[in-house]
């Protein structure tokens, strides 16, 4: 049977809660320990999918095509597994369960309630995952505050939990806020004693408290958290900021958690292993090369809504030990009659970003023009390459007026249309190209350099392509189709041989690059940009 710790937060919202899940994950998955993370997400929608990226961050596609929270993405990512459409229940999905079961008249005539049926569908959800999983551990991350009124069924089906399974299977770990106040900057306890008032009054007691803290704890402090909250001091976890996110396992690791995790739930201790995690830290802190990296997007003003991009470029510092900055670029700004050139000076690379709808894609096309004409290097993602082939098609091909049906249903040119299996496709909610799709390589090519092999697979999600009419024309002009479908039907990557990197993706290759094992194509990008940097100093 699986164990179970439960995560939840207090005192206020993004104080890092999914990178101390995660983070906790990793040192269970160092010790040797299959562990399946869960996200449980209180706001209605059946998914994250129809959600929009500037208030709720990205959205994350798992291999079987779930559109997920972003910390789904932070718990691949540190734990190094593969999440699943079983990995996020939301409160729509657990909802739209217990109706369509009172709709076949499961439920035999009885009122359906909050408790018991809300919550024991969460439970059942929750524990199908982990048997599906074969967890040894299984963590969930419990979205939203404490205090929250739509995180109460989750809260009140964790705290069965402990009854149904008992306290030797169950923890509960509460990440919490310490924050200093007035001039001598003063740590303050009491939102966190709060915090875990709030808590018990719904009948959870935690087991560790995860202080999020911007200075270091005083002893009498960490003492004085666990004195009101009924922690064990050693139980009271300081967690600083730190310089990068992937030092907090570290944090964690030294300070003793992954010891009093394992042992709390009589886990059989492995020795943990994280020799290889604390050289990639020490690799991030202390970089050898340096470049800048631009973004262009439509949504630059909230980082979250490129959450897997920039750590993609962050691991793929890692593999080419090199800093790289991120110029966020709001792709309206290109718009506006400014010089690209102006705009991505000092620049060393370019990242187009996904996207949908047609705004800004206009300051898309025009910094992927200069990025072509002047030797930039440029990675274009999922909207990024349906941009770059619309700009080759007309500044190339001659193709005036080319443009994606996405934009402009009636270009003369429509270079990029519709999938044909999403005509007739009227819902949004999880209608897309999504998820885990096969791709051959190029025998040659950047890509198949790059990836080593000639034959993946990468995560998707949309519902244009490259319209085959034009693929003819498009390679008479030099424009080299580096990855297709096994069917040979859908371009899925492009690139163009006499750049110094040129190359764009059908898929969204973000979503699979790992600290511990970068994205090829992440890596080549800033190889290229590490490249322009030095050449750009001599
Ligand atoms: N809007 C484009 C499509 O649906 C690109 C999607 C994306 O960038 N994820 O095909």
């Amino acid at each position: 049977m699986a164990k179970y710790i439960f995560v939840t937060g207090g005192v206020v919202s993004s104080i890092g809660k999914g990178i101390a899940t995660a983070s906790l994950g990793r040192l269970l998955r160092n010790r040797g320990f299959t562990v399946a993370p869960i996200k449980l997400d209180p706001y209605i929608n059946v998914d994250a999918g129809t959600m929009n990226p500037f208030q709720h961050g990205e959205v994350f596609v798992t291999e079987d095509g779930a559109e997920t929270d972003l910390d789904l993405g932070h718990y691949e990512r540190f734990m190094d597994v593969n999440c699943s459409k079983g990995s996020s229940i939301t409160t729509g999905k657990v909802y739209r369960n217990v109706i369509e079961a009172e709709r076949r008249g499961d439920y035999l005539g009885g009122t359906v309630q909050v408790i018991p049926h809300v919550t024991n569908e969460i439970k059942r959800l929750v524990q199908e995952h982990a048997r599906e999983q074969e967890a040894d551990v299984v963590i969930a991350e419990i979205g939203g505050t404490v205090g929250d009124i739509e995180s109460l069924p989750f809260l009140e089906a964790i705290r069965q939990m402990r009854t149904d399974l008992g306290y030797e299977n169950t923890m509960y770990v509460h990440v919490t806020l310490v924050p200093t106040v007035g001039p001598w900057g003063e740590v303050k306890t009491k939102p966190t004693q709060h915090s875990v008032y709030k808590l018990r009054e719904i009948g959870i007691a935690p087991d560790v408290l995860i202080c999020r803290s911007d200075v270091e704890m005083p002893k009498d402090v960490i003492e004085k958290i666990s004195l009101f909250c009924g922690v064990p001091p050693q139980a009271v976890v300081e967690s600083r900021t730190v310089e990068t996110i992937y030092e907090v396992p570290v944090v964690y690791e030294d300070y003793g958690l992954g010891d009093l995790v394992a042992k709390r739930l009589g886990l059989e201790t492995h020795e943990s292993h994280l020799g290889a995690w604390r050289e990639l830290v020490d690799t991030i802190k202390n970089p050898i090369h340096k470049c800048k990296i631009a973004v262009v997007g439509k949504y630059t003003s909230n980082g979250d809504a490129y959450k897997s991009i920039s750590e993609a470029i962050v691991h793929a510092g890692i593999a080419n030990k090199a800093e790289v900055e991120i110029k966020w670029i709001e792709s309206d700004n290109l718009e506006q009659g400014r010089n690209p050139a102006e705009i991505l000076e000092g620049c060393d690379g370019l990242v187009v970003a996904p996207g949908f709808g047609g705004r800004g894609i206009e300051g898309k096309i025009e910094a992927i023009r200069f990025a072509r004409e002047s030797g930039l290097p440029f990675f274009g993602i999922c909207l990024g390459l349906q941009m770059a082939v619309i700009e080759y098609s007309r500044n190339v091909c001659g193709l005036t007026g080319a443009n994606s049906e996405e934009v402009e249903p009636s270009a003369p040119y429509p270079v990029i249309h519709l999938l044909p299996e999403q005509k007739g496709v009227t819902d949004k909610g999880a209608s897309m190209r999504l998820g885990s799709y096969p791709c051959n390589l190029v025998h040659g090519s950047k890509a198949a350099e790059l990836y080593g092999t000639s034959r993946i697979t990468e995560r998707h999600r949309h519902r244009y392509e490259v319209n085959n009419d034009f693929r003819e024309k498009l390679l008479e002009h030099g424009l080299v189709i580096s990855g297709v479908s096994p069917d040979y039907r859908l371009v899925e990557m492009i690139e163009l041989p006499s750049h110094p990197f040129f190359v764009a993706t059908q898929a969204h290759p973000e979503f699979k690059s790992r600290p511990n094992n970068p994205h090829p194509l992440f890596r080549g990008l800033v190889e290229a940009a590490v490249k322009r940097h030095q050449i750009a100093l001599v």
